[in-house]
């Protein structure tokens, strides 16, 4: 196996892959209606369902073709009951997205907002289902990617529980990497895309939920043709295959990828990506950048830095030195302020960033930036 040319990710996924992972892409070709086929998928669909400790009998994935925006789509137009109501607890872009998605498919909605470097205020969250009884759905997002805000979602999600909704969790950024307990944490269903705590690929996107209240969705009123959760459950369940084309080589490198996963082991891939986030928050303190979100609340997985008062600071350029040695930074994703992003997911260890921050060094150097960096106030 010929070695390929490793590049740095610490953009908010795609991460950075293995080898391994890459090469279990170049299989023969396929045609994805063989049983070959549709029998690797039954053992993918099990092993998403094992990554948040679920039992196998209350709870079962469905998988789509697309990025991981398809699951939100999914889930928010495929779980309301005809006459109830969509309540999004937002505060940051990802669950921006899911109200937006309320508006595209006209359904009604509360758009319960908080500031984007805060936790929601759970007496509101209750106050709303309170004075709201036909709220059937809850919405929120567990690690807010713009900010790396952790939201708390068990409580969330028992408040949401005694108000007799379903709870639809956005946990894209924080599955497969920080460890979640479907059951325990109160959520019926949750998300992921293979290409991010997985270390895959961009095509393969999974729905992860509680098998009763999916089969109860099946009267709920169908609002898409590609994108309906219940449909595409019945159809696995009867054939054992995705309804439509499934992504043949992201799924072969998925497969791969939760062999790696398995082998490395959920509390040590925590550790590593801990690891990472330690390494990136001690580079950000020592250069003197602030951040967005107070170390308390963070989810262990994005680190927000804020753009110094600097006339030489360049996002951009900054951007471009680091690119062209192998290390890839991201803008924010917060209107009020301007932030970069480092994330700690992917294929990497605490030798890469120190790696990094050379090279981050040297392009604050290039720039003309004074470190530490300033801020006026
Ligand atoms: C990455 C991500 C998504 C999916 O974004 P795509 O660009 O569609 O892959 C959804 N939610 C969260 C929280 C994410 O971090």
């Amino acid at each position: 196996m010929e070695p390929i040319k490793r590049n740095i990710l610490l953009n908010p996924g795609p991460s950075t892959t293995t080898d391994t992972v890459k090469y279990a892409q170049v299989v023969p070709d396929i045609c994805p209606r063989e049983k070959e086929f549709a029998g690797l998928m039954k053992g993918l669909r099990e092993d998403l369902v094992k990554i948040v400790h679920g039992d196998l009998d209350k709870y079962t994935s469905v998988l789509f073709c697309g990025s991981g925006t398809i699951n939100i789509d999914v889930c928010i137009n495929s779980l309301l009951p005809e006459g109830k109501k969509v309540l999004v607890i937002n505060n940051g872009a990802y669950s921006a997205r899911a109200v937006e998605i309320c508006q595209y498919y006209g359904l009604p909605h509360i758009n319960l907002q908080f500031p984007v470097d805060e936790r929601p205020d759970l007496a509101k969250v209750e106050e709303t289902l309170r004075n709201n009884p036909d709220v059937a759905l809850v919405h929120t997002t567990y690690n807010e990617t713009g900010t790396g805000i952790m939201n708390p979602i068990r409580e969330i999600g028992a408040i949401v529980h005694k108000y007799g909704a379903t709870f639809t969790v956005d946990t894209t950024s924080a599955y497969a990497m920080r460890p979640i307990d479907i059951e325990k944490d109160n959520i019926d269903f949750c998300m992921a895309s293979a290409q991010k705590g997985l270390m895959a690929f961009t095509g393969l996107s999974f729905v992860v939920g509680n098998r009763a209240k999916l089969v109860e969705s099946k009267n709920f009123p169908k609002r898409s043709y590609y994108c309906n959760l219940y449909m595409q459950y019945e159809y696995f369940e009867k054939t054992g295959e995705m309804h439509f084309t499934p992504p043949v080589q992201t799924i072969y490198a998925t497969i791969q990828a939760l062999k790696e996963y398995w082998a490395e082991g959920e509390e040590a891939k925590w550790a590593r990506h801990t690891r990472v986030f330690n390494a990136i928050n001690a580079g950000l303190d020592e250069l003197g950048f602030r951040q967005v979100i107070r170390p308390e609340w963070r989810t262990g997985l994005v680190s927000s830095a804020i753009y110094p008062d600097d006339p030489n600071w360049s996002f951009e350029k900054v951007h471009d030195y680091c690119y062209e040695r192998g290390f890839t930074i991201y803008p924010g994703k917060i209107s009020t302020t301007n932030t970069f992003r480092l994330c700690s997911l992917g294929a990497i260890d605490e030798a890469d960033i120190k790696d990094f921050f050379v090279v981050f060094k040297e392009a604050l150097k290039e720039c003309g930036v004074k470190t530490p960096v300033v801020y006026k106030n």
